[in-house]
């Protein structure tokens, strides 16, 4: 009883990144030390906080901070660059003024669990006098290859056929994130991936969204550097050990969800026949590349859901959606975890973003692997070669995914020879993370984290 109190009186604060990919994991991860007794704020920047609130149905406490765009969020700003330096300045001052707030509230803030993105909140916090604990929501193979890059210890750019980085499997130069591999595609963003590292000797706790037994080389030889915890893979608990009540769903949701039926469609469909089709929040496809996946879809000849953000839709080819209305369903956002644990989905073309990866590992759902951007090369590098749980699409001369490729995986993953092993390891994978969040790895390394929190 003593404990618990003692437990309850720890106060994390909680700052995520601006995007879906980032305040989904660490609103979740907030949610599960909630059910370890901590005390948690999520602080959402007071644009988010405005347009999603009438839906936010998390047991989580939200407070909110400035990014310096509070009427328009990151659209009204004129550049990536100008959006992180103003989302620095400000957000040092207003997550300064948010501590201090709390502070008078009765129950102070201890610990600031921040997104690796946003490296300044550990000044803020150290300034403070408070725990600092990074949050890294990429894998630790992306996270490696960025702390190389930082040092100098990887050099760019990259020449040789291979690329050798510790703790991971031989590289192509292609497998790499393409901020490292396309030098010079996206200067701002590159700096901040690479800037994950700038200070992070300082951060008391380096928390990973992945498992242990995924990723096992690479975390062991991080964890040499830092006190690294992996504390994955964050999908509501209802998916995976079922232990926190009220845990289904992401609870905060930057787009629409438009279902338009969704899961009914899918509920009159056959077990694992149908391709589930969705490139993340963020990834915009070529008119060529998206005319191809159509056509290949269409020829696959398979059930097929496909998410087309608002933004991308007039780049579907004329007619596409009434022409196959038989056979498939296009939408604009879904319910993407209740879409992937339904039974009739037989495959997932992704653009292999780390959560997307995560969830579809955690269903047992196979992958074919069309990365587009960002960390997403490697992350298919490890889907295909590592875990074994997908096929990576080829690309063509012109760097695209022809639709002949996009069928043929298809029907490999979902009932070719070649993919049983693929479907087996699937099941496999599916199995670990189940553990590691019950009771295994990660459900230890949370424990260790708490249990710190609350004895200092
Ligand atoms: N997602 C969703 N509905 C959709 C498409 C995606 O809920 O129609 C969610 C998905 O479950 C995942 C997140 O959005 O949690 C996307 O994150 P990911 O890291 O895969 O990609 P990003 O959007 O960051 O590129």
């Amino acid at each position: 009883m003593e404990k618990k109190m003692r437990a309850q009186s720890a106060h994390c604060l909680v700052l995520p990144y601006t995007t879906q990919g980032h305040i989904n994991p660490m609103l979740q991860f907030s949610k599960r030390l909630q059910h370890k007794q901590i005390k948690v704020t999520l602080a959402i920047t007071r644009f988010i906080f405005k347009t999603t609130m009438h839906q936010l149905s998390s047991s989580v406490a939200v407070e909110t901070i400035s990014d310096g765009y509070d009427e328009g969020g990151r659209a009204q700003a004129e550049s990536r660059e100008a959006y992180l330096a103003r989302f620095q300045q400000v957000g040092e001052q207003t997550l300064a003024d948010l501590v201090e707030k709390l502070r008078d509230t009765g129950h102070p803030v201890d610990c600031i669990v921040y997104d690796s993105f946003l490296p300044w909140a550990l000044d803020v916090a150290k300034r403070l006098g408070l725990v600092g604990a990074v949050f890294f929501t990429q894998s630790c193979a992306v996270d490696n290859i960025y702390y190389h890059v930082y040092n100098q210890l990887l050099k760019l750019p990259v020449t040789g056929p291979k690329v050798l980085v510790p703790g991971l499997p031989l590289l192509e130069p292609s497998d790499l994130p393409s901020f490292v591999y396309d030098l010079g595609s996206y200067p701002p963003l590159y700096r901040m991936v690479v800037n994950q590292f700038s200070n992070i000797d300082k951060a008391d706790w380096v928390l990973c969204n992945t498992f242990y037994e995924l990723e096992q080389e690479v975390v062991d030889w991080m964890a040499k550097l830092w006190r690294l915890r992996t504390i994955g893979p964050t999908l509501p608990s209802i998916y995976l050990d079922n232990r926190l009540q009220d845990d289904k769903a992401y609870d905060l949701n930057l787009f629409k969800p438009n279902t338009d039926g969704c899961i009914q469609w899918l509920d009159e469909k056959p077990d694992g026949s149908v391709v589930y089709v969705s490139f993340g929040s963020l990834a915009e496809l070529g008119i060529e590349q998206m005319e191809e996946l159509a056509w290949g879809l269409r020829a696959s000849n398979k059930y097929f859901l496909w998410v087309v953000r608002a933004s991308e839709e007039a780049k579907l080819p004329k007619d596409f959606v009434e022409e196959t209305s038989r056979k498939g369903l296009v939408v604009s956002w879904c319910p993407q975890l209740e879409v992937l644990a339904h039974k009739a989905i037989g495959c997932f073309v992704t653009h292999c973003g780390w959560n997307s990866t995560l969830e579809a590992l955690s269903f047992g759902v196979p992958m074919v692997a069309m990365p587009q951007w960002s960390d997403q090369s490697t992350n298919a590098k490890y889907v295909a070669d590592v875990w074994g749980m997908g096929l990576k699409a080829k690309l063509n001369e012109k760097g695209i995914v022809r639709g002949s490729e996009v069928e043929d995986c298809i029907r490999e993953v979902i009932e070719g020879e070649g993919g049983e092993e693929i479907r087996r390891n699937a099941v496999k994978w599916r199995e670990l993370a189940k553990e590691a969040v019950d009771g295994g790895s990660s459900d230890r390394n949370i424990g260790m984290f708490v249990a710190e929190l609350v004895n200092s």
